[in-house]
Formats: structure tokens, C-alpha cells, sequence
């Protein structure tokens, strides 16, 4: 394990229940994460984050594969291995959970104090982590005092007043509004860039998944890759507005296949270069701003997959076995109706040649 990883989980499986009633809610989740890194974890409701996150904050027993966390292996660690991870942890939660018979500077010293650091200090990192959080003028008042983001604020001070090596966060916006949200959000990205601990920030709302510097999305328990979310969210929009709109989606693919082909004739597009395009698309085509974007968007994709074979760059997307797959299915799609024409292998060779892809052999000639 690399010195950066703080968290490495491997083959995680985990259920709830014995015997009859034993339900399985985790199967097989393995990643890594590293000091400095904001990753966000997503997924519908039930489909076991927060299980998933309680196991890594040693806050529930690993029950199958390998969880390391800090360096410690927590499937079966004693109870005092598990709190010293727990103590280098910092955790937000859903509903803030601040003790209200306590001020909000208390709250935050309590977490201090179980740390065991001497008095001077405590004092002074408890109004420190109140100003990085911007609560320095409500250090005396309790949480009934303060609004929701408040709330949430004094909540992100107590996880971040021991500068934990790791931060989770449990749907820390749910109880907010969209500014109060993103504005908590951006808050834990900041203070964590800024003390280099690694973040796990499990969220439903999509509005901020830009803040994380990779998405992890979990569906029943099973981890899933990003292009497949990403494709089962766009085909699924991108048909609902074909049934029920066919004449806009023609019109805006046709649209963007049309512009990935004017714009990449000279092989690059430059930042300035698509200010303009935006700007023709809305003045000229009269188009809205959200059209734009999907037009934008997909051309940007067909012609960056261009863009690389005229620079004559090495694409990276495809390897060897890629190749193989990308080229194989293009001569069965030809052969789907029975027969493969000249004029279709012609298609493939060309397509071939042109993104740089050399023919590998047909198994079925040996
Ligand atoms: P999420 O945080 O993604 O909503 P959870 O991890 O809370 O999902 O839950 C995953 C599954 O495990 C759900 O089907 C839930 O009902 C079940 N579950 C969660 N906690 C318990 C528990 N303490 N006992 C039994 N089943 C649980
Ligand atoms: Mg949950």
C-alpha cells in the first residue's frame, strides 16, 4: 500500500441478519483512496452507502474482505484498534448532531477534549476551526440559534477541529436548501484540500457532483463504473425526449453531428473558439442555453474522438484488446442482416484506417 492511500478496500462484502433473515446489502466494493482526494459516493436510497461508510469509519465490524484504513486492517481488528482509527476520523452527519444544552463552541471543544489536548491549545484551535468555518460570532450561542447551514457548519468544525486524516460525510446537505447545500459542500472541499485529509462525501443530489474529484456509484450494494451511469442516466433522458419530443432530438443530433464534423475539419478547438460557437448557436440558431450545452457537448465528444486520429496522437482509449472488441463488432454489425457487402468492409477499413486502428486477425479464418 502506497504511503498516500488512507483507505483501501478490497472484495468488501457485508450483510444484516442471521440465518433466514440474513440479507446481503454489500458485494464485492473495492477502491482506494488517497490523502488530498474528494470523492463523492452516490447511489439510490438503500443501496448501502451509508453501511458502506460506517464500515470504513470503523464504526461497524468488517465481516469479508479486506477494509484498511490509516494502515490498520479492520476484518477482525480488536475493538482498541478499531477507536484508534475512529479518533483520526472526522464524521458529518445527515442532521448536524449537536448536543443542544451545549453552545455551539462547546460542542466543538468536546471533540477536542477527547482527543486529550492541553488547555492553551484547545482554546485556540476551537476559535480557529470557528473562523475557517465562518462561525467565529456564534461561538456563544446554542444550536437552536442557528439556521440549518449554521447548524451544519458548527458540525463541519467539530469533524475538522482534530485535522482528521479522513472525512465522511453522510448526505451532509439533505436538510438544506440547494445555496445552503453547495455552500457546505464547497466548504468541506476547501478545508479538506487545505489540510489534505481524504474525503468521502455521500450525497443524492447530482448539483454538486462536480465538487469531487472522482464519483463512486453504488446500485444494490454493487459498485458501478461511472460510463455506466452516465450512459443508463443520458439514454434514458435521451429517449424520453425522443418519445415525446422526436422532432427536437433529431433536430439537435443532427445538429451536433453536423458540428463535430465543421468544427474538428482543422483537428482543434480552443477555449475562445467555443465561446464563439455558443454564442452563434444561441443568436443564430436561436437556441436555448440548455440545448446548446447538449449540442456543445456532444459534437465535443465525436470530435475530440476525432480530433487525436488527425494529430495523428496515439489514442488512449483504445488498447489492443478494445481494438479487437471495437473492430470485431462492427463486421458482425454488417453481417446482422445475413450478408456482409464489399461496401461495408470498405466502411470498416476506412473507419479502421482512419482512427488508427490496425485490422487484428478474424479468429474465424483459422
Ligand atoms: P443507503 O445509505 O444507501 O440508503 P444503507 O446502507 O442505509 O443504504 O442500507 C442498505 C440496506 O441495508 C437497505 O436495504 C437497508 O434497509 C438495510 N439496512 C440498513 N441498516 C440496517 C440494519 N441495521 N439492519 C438491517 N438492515 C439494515
Ligand atoms: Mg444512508
Amino acid at each position: 500500500m502506497g504511503a498516500s492511500v488512507r483507505i483501501a478496500l478490497e472484495d468488501v462484502s457485508y450483510s444484516y441478519g442471521r440465518g433466514a433473515l440474513r440479507k446481503q446489502v454489500l458485494f464485492d466494493i473495492a477502491t482506494r483512496i488517497e490523502g488530498g482526494e474528494i470523492v463523492i459516493l452516490t447511489g439510490p436510497s438503500g443501496s448501502g452507502k451509508t453501511t458502506l461508510l460506517t464500515l470504513i469509519g470503523a464504526l461497524r465490524s468488517a465481516q469479508e474482505g479486506s477494509v484498511r484504513v490509516l494502515g490498520h486492517e479492520l476484518l477482525n481488528a480488536r475493538t482498541k484498534a478499531l477507536i484508534k482509527v475512529r479518533r483520526q476520523i472526522g464524521y458529518i452527519f445527515q442532521s448536524h448532531n449537536l448536543l443542544s444544552s451545549l453552545t455551539v463552541g462547546q460542542n466543538v471543544r468536546m471533540a477536542l477534549q477527547l482527543s486529550g489536548t492541553r488547555h492553551r491549545e484547545k482554546k485556540g484551535r476551537v476559535a480557529s476551526v470557528l473562523e475557517r468555518v465562518g462561525l467565529s460570532e456564534h461561538e456563544h450561542k446554542f444550536p437552536d440559534q442557528l439556521s440549518g447551514g449554521q447548524k451544519q457548519r458548527a458540525g463541519i468544525a467539530r469533524a475538522l477541529v482534530n485535522r482528521p486524516q479522513i472525512v465522511l460525510a453522510d448526505e451532509p446537505t439533505a436538510s438544506l436548501d440547494k445555496k445552503a447545500g453547495r455552500d457546505v459542500v464547497e466548504l468541506i472541499e476547501e478545508l479538506a484540500r487545505e489540510d489534505g485529509s481524504a474525503v468521502i462525501l455521500v450525497t443524492h443530489d447530482n448539483r454538486i457532483l462536480d465538487v469531487a474529484d472522482r464519483i463512486l456509484h453504488i446500485e444494490d450494494g454493487h459498485m458501478k463504473s461511472m460510463s455506466e451511469v452516465v450512459s443508463e442516466g443520458t439514454s434514458r433522458m435521451l429517449n424520453l425526449l425522443e418519445k415525446h419530443d422526436p422532432n427536437a432530438a433529431n433536430y439537435l443530433a443532427t445538429f451536433a453531428f453536423a458540428l463535430a464534423r465543421i468544427a474538428y475539419v482543422d483537428g482543434v478547438i480552443h477555449e475562445d473558439e467555443r465561446a464563439e460557437m455558443r454564442r452563434i448557436l444561441m443568436e443564430v440558431a436561436l437556441l436555448t442555453e440548455a440545448e446548446v450545452d447538449f449540442i456543445m457537448e456532444m459534437s465535443m465528444m465525436q470530435g475530440r474522438a476525432r480530433a487525436r486520429i488527425d494529430n495523428r496522437i496515439v489514442n488512449p482509449a483504445f488498447d489492443e484488446e478494445r481494438t479487437e472488441h471495437f473492430l470485431a463488432s462492427l463486421h458482425a454489425i454488417a453481417q446482422a442482416d445475413g450478408i456482409t457487402t464489399s461496401e461495408e468492409l470498405i466502411e470498416i477499413d476506412t473507419i479502421a484506417a482512419e482512427f488508427g486502428l490496425t485490422r487484428p486477425r478474424d479468429p474465424r479464418m483459422n
